[in-house]
């Protein structure tokens, strides 16, 4: 059993209605002695399968012996979460690019500052669970400073960031306040889920997943289970339609490959019934990571498809 389970509710600052602004975590506290692992979801509050997963881990958990201690933050943006929105509506900011947050800034400065402090100081490693929305449905993870740690989760593509020519940055994102800071963390970030539909497979996955990835960190007893055959990526690009209308997916399910000259899916008026896009796959040897799952009305440069590039990958 669990030697102890604390619901921890540190307050931040007062809102403007009067009620407390105050983290949700849950701590586990294990018999015996090991690391604290940190669990955390809906820091995009549209991303909700990931807080899904950590009700159903903390369920399976709260009765399994534990060596080490476990933070559980099922939903790091209350607010954007409570209306489905990827942003902090009080400001309209992305708290996964403010941290290391400020105790004296805006609303979503201060939530940042909180959750470096109170959540992520305290942490020896950290699986940050991100999704996609109720539109695009996503499926890879992210390689930071441990490998073992990613590959342990059982998805079949992962992504190991480079700085070169895509230039992707990482200002403002949980790095800052994990492995920038300390970098014998062990840090992970899972995208899974998401579409309109059902999310439960994805749930199932996820939670299966991290109970592995704990087995590898030492927490949970048991033996590791062996990945699939996976793919590391150094290179993964995201498309947005230029123009709004009705997204139709042409795409091969996520984990699929997809060829130079195959289209990922077109823009069709749904006023005049015209076909205003085709959007092509952009590499010669690609695999899919993002999609839509069916016909989604999108605005002009949302969330699209996102492609890995297997010319330079690993195994
Ligand atoms: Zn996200």
């Amino acid at each position: 059993m669990v030697k102890q389970i604390n619901k921890l509710r540190p307050k931040f600052t007062t809102h403007a209605d009067g009620s407390d602004a105050v983290l949700f975590i849950h701590e586990l506290v294990g018999e015996q002695d090991g690391p604290t692992v940190g669990i955390s979801a809906s820091i995009h509050g549209n991303e909700n399968a990931g807080s899904q997963a950590i009700l159903e881990l903390y369920r399976v958990l709260k009765d399994m012996p534990l060596k080490g201690r476990i933070l559980l933050l099922p939903v790091a943006n209350p607010k954007a979460f409570a209306v489905n929105h990827r942003f902090t509506p009080l400001d309209e900011l992305n708290l996964n690019r403010e941290f290391p947050g400020d105790d004296r800034g805006n609303y979503t400065q201060q939530l940042a500052f909180a959750l470096a402090g109170d959540y992520f100081d305290k942490l020896d490693a950290n699986i940050d669970l991100h999704s996609g929305t109720d539109r695009p449905t996503v499926d890879y993870v992210y390689i930071w400073s441990d490998e073992g740690l990613s590959r342990a989760f059982g998805s079949k593509i992962l992504y190991r960031p480079t700085t070169g020519k895509t230039g992707t940055v990482y200002t403002g994102t949980t790095k800052t306040v994990t492995i920038d800071r300390r970098p014998e963390m062990r840090v992970t970030t899972i995208e899974l889920g998401g579409g309109i539909v059902d999310q439960g497979p994805y749930v199932k996955r996820t939670v299966d997943g991290m109970l592995n990835q704990l087995r590898y960190l030492g927490v949970i007893a048991g033996d590791v289970v062996a990945p699939p055959r996976q793919v590391v990526v150094g290179e993964l690009v995201g498309i947005r339609p230029k123009h709004g209308g009705w997204l139709e997916p042409l795409s091969p399910p996520n984990g699929e490959i997809i060829k130079g000259g195959q289209l990922l899916g077109r823009v069709v008026s749904p006023y005049d019934f015209e076909t205003i896009e085709e959007i092509p796959t952009p590499f010669e040897n690609g695999i899919m990571v993002m999609q839509h799952l069916s016909r989604n009305l999108v605005e002009a440069g949302d969330y699209g498809f996102m492609v890995g590039n297997l010319d330079g990958s690993e195994q």
